[in-house]
């Protein structure tokens, strides 16, 4: 079989980059993306793909049975994109005000959709199942995997591979490593009730600013004083909100904060949340305000499995790929539900020509490009490449 996947991914190079460059320029945001969905759905039934019933909101599951027997083996792509405005002057920028594919995940569905097409075609390479998971939402708690880990999807699914672009990586390069790459996520909100007053009666009033501002610094000494220096945690607080600009003879009545903590170790990040409910609590009782505290539990940490970081790493070297041996980061990926239950790992594929018209532009940011002409037809072979070394491997 070798060298096939290579002649197949340049058959469809064209096609990839026509279409990542199509749902480019018709971004729609997460759990909006109804006409996304509608592009999927048609172009699975137009090549013979017939789809899960079951499915929840604009995820579609592709299933396709190959002529041999051999394992079910789900392939992912997050459909959805951010709420910016794009600022590259492309022939092809984003068409939709304030919507923009800032990381990548135009690039996950048109690759994902090109193996579909030649799977279809080529049915005698598929041994067993081939599940193509086109899902909503990564983007926006709580995420789209978790919906489709409820309608079942990981009780078909033997193993789930996915990739995601790398937009300040080299083209060539693929980032792989077992074990946890990224953080359990968590947001809080809290909202402090004080008592309004004249500033020159502090007296009369009970200043919610006051344990709002303890709770700042209590906060961000969590994972200094309650954290395993050798565990990775981080706690933010991104917004504070309280009084009226300029008034400075008004003691306010309320106080509105919260923000995120991230941790790659989701036992921690649950410890970390209830910390952050019980200083507020204790710290507003201390001061006479009342608090009310929202906890939302994100994304666990992302834990990609031993047998799959083993076929990444054989599909790389098969093609030559530099496998770089970055550190887990504190960003976070839904991906993680699929690991939580079966074998699962998602690699990311450098996506950045440092040489191009256009300089590399990390992710979530107006200027994010990633130079798809370089690396979308590489990507296509590597998660073709992936599935042929899968079956070798598991079979
Ligand atoms: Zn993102
Ligand atoms: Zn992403």
């Amino acid at each position: 079989m070798s060298g096939t996947m290579k002649k197949l991914a340049a058959a469809y190079a064209a096609e990839v980059i026509k279409n990542r460059r199509y749902l480019h320029a018709h971004p729609e945001l997460s759990f909006h993306e109804t006409n996304t969905a509608q592009w999927i759905r048609d172009h699975l039934a137009a090549i013979g793909i017939p789809t899960l019933s079951g499915i929840t909101g604009n995820s579609t599951v592709g299933v396709l049975k190959g002529t041999q027997p051999g394992p079910s083996i789900g392939f992912r792509a997050d459909i959805d994109a951010l709420g910016l405005t794009e600022m590259n002057d492309l022939p092809y920028k984003s068409t939709h005000p304030g919507i923009m594919h800032a990381c990548g995940h135009d690039a996950h569905t048109a690759v994902l959709m090109a193996m579909a097409e030649i799977f279809a075609s080529h049915r005698e390479l598929v041994h067993g199942t081939i599940y193509f998971v086109f899902q909503q939402g990564e983007e926006f708690l709580p995420g789209g995997a978790q919906q489709l880990v409820k309608d079942g999807i990981m009780d078909r699914i033997d193993y789930m591979f996915a990739w995601h672009a790398a937009a300040l990586e080299k083209v060539g390069t693929v980032d792989v490593a077992a074990g946890v790459r990224e953080a359990a996520v968590g947001t809080y909100d809290i909202k402090i009730t004080g008592k309004g007053g004249h500033g020159g009666f502090p007296h009369k009033a009970n200043n919610p600013v006051i344990p709002a501002a303890e709770l700042v610094s209590a906060i961000n000494l969590i994972p200094a004083l309650k954290c395993d220096p050798l565990e990775n945690c981080t706690v933010s607080v991104s917004y504070f909100q309280c009084g009226v600009d300029g008034v400075a003879n008004v003691i306010p009545e309320r106080v509105s904060m919260g923000g995120n903590a991230r941790v790659l170790n989701t036992d921690l990040r649950d410890f970390v949340m209830k910390e952050i409910e019980r200083l507020a609590k204790a710290i507003c009782a201390a001061h006479q305000c009342q608090c009310d505290v929202s906890l939302v539990y994100g994304y666990p940490a992302n834990t990609i499995d031993a047998t799959c970081n083993d076929i990444f790493r054989k599909a790389a070297a098969s093609m030559g790929l530099t496998v770089l041996d970055n550190p887990p980061v504190l960003g976070a990926e839904d991906f993680a539900y699929y690991a939580q239950k079966k074998p699962a790992g998602i690699a990311k594929l450098g996506m950045a020509d440092p040489t191009g018209a256009i300089a590399p532009t990390s992710h979530h940011n107006p200027c994010f490009y990633i130079d798809d002409e370089k690396g979308l037809p590489l990507a296509l072979e590597y998660m073709l490449t992936v599935y042929e070394t899968a079956l070798q491997e598991l079979m």
